[in-house]
């Protein structure tokens, strides 16, 4: 198992307070949200962190967390990790993980969801002192809205910094640990930055800092914006090819290297067989909701509308994906293609 830990992380003291550095401390790190992303994410942490650090797990979901504390004591095991390393541990609530852990990560569904767990967190009063000042990553895609009200009600109450970071990358970029993070979080200590920086890249292999609180997720629903409208165009364009008699494959690879080129065609092709490893190629199982897709729409068209910006595609994808939720529901959002291959009989 991994040890080697950047500097950034090593233990620094909360200002005001005179610990050595040099004591070597063992850190507490929390989980909240163990789905499709959440799951790999807290399962690449823990390779990464020291193994005498700590990883506490919550999810509403016990069979989840059963299955994480099972399949991390078999990896450590298997690595031939000391008894009593490489810990995970189950907390009974948000707060208790958040009382125990100088690092929280919260992977949610939803701004209801993120709001719900720091209200559970933030409800019972100051958080006990630990030797480092908290920090809260959400890498959930939620509205800037909701995101920089959680900042403020952290920041206020003097709990610790709270940072926006969601991901892109999919559940393939989360198991293999190659995520890509946007991140909203007050530049005024380089400091902060570094230490964000380095928790990131424990679980992926980018982080941009996009600005301030709240710019994280501005960043997220404006690709998620394109995605939700390329992903429609591309399922179209290859059920009008098909239907004109074109191969699939051939399509693909034609426009893979022409400029209609984006990743729901090369990646996540909607056609079953053209990418073997795609969701379409087993079902549409896997991959990336399409109830998760129309959320993300639904909050870029609401935060456009707060900002007074217009959007002339967004309410026409908004209905398609509304319609495919309904008869698809739980299934990957290229399942778009086979909505509309059953309209065009
Ligand atoms: P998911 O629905 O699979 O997982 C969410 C997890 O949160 C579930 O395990 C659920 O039980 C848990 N949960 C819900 N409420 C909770 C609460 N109050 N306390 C503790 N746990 C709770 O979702 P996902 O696909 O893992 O996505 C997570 C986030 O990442 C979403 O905001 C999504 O938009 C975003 N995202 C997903 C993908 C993807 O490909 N799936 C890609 C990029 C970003």
């Amino acid at each position: 198992m991994s040890n080697t830990i950047p500097s950034a992380l090593r233990f620094a003291p909360r200002s005001g307070r005179t610990f050595s550095t040099s004591v070597q401390r063992d850190a507490t790190w929390g989980f909240i949200g163990l789905g499709q992303m959440g799951y790999n994410m807290a399962k690449n942490l823990r390779a990464k962190i020291p193994e005498t650090d700590t990883l506490l797990i919550r999810d509403v979901n016990e069979d989840s967390m059963a299955r994480f504390v099972k399949e991390a004591s078999e990896t450590a095991r298997s690595s031939g990790a000391g008894v009593g390393t490489s810990e995970v541990l189950v907390a009974q609530s948000a707060r208790e993980l958040a009382e125990k852990s100088s690092v929280i990560i919260t992977s949610l569904p939803g701004p209801q969801h993120v709001k719900d767990v720091f209200h559970s967190i933030l409800r019972q009063g100051d958080l006990p002192a630990l030797d480092q000042e908290r920090l809260f990553i959400d890498t959930s895609t939620i509205d800037p809205a909701s995101s920089k009200e959680i900042a403020n009600a952290i920041h206020t109450t003097c709990q610790g910094h709270f940072v926006d970071a969601p991901v892109s990358g999919g559940v393939v970029g989360a198991r293999a640990g190659t995520l890509s993070f946007m991140f909203g979080a007050s530049s005024q200590t380089g400091q902060l930055l570094d230490r964000v920086r380095a928790v990131l890249l424990l679980m992926g292999k980018k982080a941009w800092h996009m600005g301030a609180p709240g710019a994280g997720v501005a960043g997220k629903l404006a690709n998620n914006y394109i995605l939700a409208i390329s992903n429609i165009a591309t399922a179209e364009a290859m059920n009008l090819g098909i239907r004109w008699g074109l191969d699939p494959k051939a399509l693909a690879e034609l426009v893979n290297s022409s400029t209609g080129r984006c990743w729901p065609m090369e990646i996540n092709n909607p056609v079953p067989g053209v990418v073997e490893t795609a969701p379409a190629s087993r079902g549409y199982e896997g991959g990336f909701g399409v109830s998760l897709m129309n959320k993300d729409l639904r909050l870029a068209i609401t935060a456009a509308e707060e900002s007074q910006t217009p959007l002339e595609l967004g309410e026409i994808a908004r209905g398609v994906y509304n319609a495919v939720e309904e008869e698809h529901k739980g299934k990957d959002f290229s399942v778009v293609y086979k909505w509309l291959q059953d309209r065009s009989q």
